[in-house]
């Protein structure tokens, strides 16, 4: 299989669709995005990269973020992460509060929002704000092997002066006692980690891991052991797209994680990273045009972890 004549035919059957849905301005830095732009990239794990469209240019990875956070608590704290979030997919949008009252401040999983501001108040302990944002971007260096990673402050700043939402969220769990530290720490490092600028091909490094047991292929460094990688993914796979998991799930059947920023980092177990880009969001907040791009890909490679 020619893997770039399939992602060159995808971004070419894709072209007359590009601006579809709608970006997310609820983060005003980010409803400046062009909509009108797609790129993805596959590296695999023989460490080879295939891209097409906009691959090289930097988008802001938001929820994708959250992936590498619970990555980073599961290594500081391990499995005692599960009595302050759960494993449950949670069929409800991704700043939602409902939940969090009748399941007394724990959120259903580390991918919605509530859960990962929990998992970034766990990444924190022991930190002043500066300096676990200075982890979190080392952490994402070093697994991109790319030293030139930066987050994009504006977009950052941008979501502190309008975070109304993750502001309840924080609060509201801070009253239960499951945020350890003031709310303004914990959402300062939440903003600035949602803010780091990937492009495709970055991206598509960042995650190859999780597709690899574990160790990076580029660079041989073991990030996880093969089994916490499997459980990230599987956390993916059942939660990553929020309350469109499902349908994910079955349209593309790989674990996935999105972001409002429109970009999607799809895992295929033993065989590649993919990372997708395009701002136009899904009436669930995830890429329209990304989900469409994966699922053609999904079909053309029976990549599908429920196979081909
Ligand atoms: N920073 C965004 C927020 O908290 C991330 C949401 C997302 O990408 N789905 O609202």
């Amino acid at each position: 299989m020619d893997l770039q004549q399939v992602i060159d035919e995808i971004v070419e059957v894709l072209q007359p669709r590009l601006g579809e849905g709608k970006v997310a301005d609820y983060i005003p830095e980010l409803a400046r995005v062009d909509p009108k732009q797609f790129g993805i990239a596959i590296t695999t794990v023989e460490g080879q990269t295939y891209k097409a469209g906009d691959a090289d240019a930097a988008f802001s990875i938001q929820s994708i973020s959250k992936v590498f956070m619970l990555t980073l608590a599961l290594g500081k704290a391990g499995e005692a992460i599960w009595k302050r979030v759960g494993r449950e997919p949670s069929g409800s949008s991704f700043n939602s509060i409902v939940q969090l009252e009748h399941e007394h401040g724990i959120p259903r999983n580390p991918f919605i929002n509530a859960g990962a501001i929990v998992v970034t108040d766990m990444v924190l302990a022991g930190h002043k704000p500066r300096e676990a944002i200075g982890e979190y971007l080392r952490f994402m260096r070093y697994l991109a092997d790319d030293e030139t990673l930066s987050i994009d402050e504006k977009v950052a700043q941008s979501e502190q002066r309008t975070g109304y939402r993750n502001f309840a969220l924080a609060n509201f769990m801070r009253g239960f006692g499951n945020l350890e530290h003031p709310v303004e720490h914990t959402l300062g490092v939440y903003f600035h980690q949602c803010a780091l600028a990937l492009s495709c091909v970055q991206l598509s490094h960042a995650g190859l891991f999780l597709a690899n047991r574990g160790t990076n292929p580029l660079t041989g460094f073991s990030v996880v052991s093969p089994k916490r990688a499997r459980r990230i993914n599987a956390l993916m796979l059942m939660c990553g797209h929020y309350d469109g998991s499902g349908d994910f799930a079955y349209q593309v059947g790989l674990p996935g994680k999105s972001g409002v920023g429109g970009g999607i980092l799809a895992v295929a177990p033993g065989k590649a990273s993919i990372a997708v880009w395009s701002p136009g969001l899904n009436k669930v907040g995830n890429s329209a045009l990304g989900s469409a791009a994966l699922e053609m890909l999904a079909t053309r490679t029976g990549w599908s972890v429920f196979g081909a």
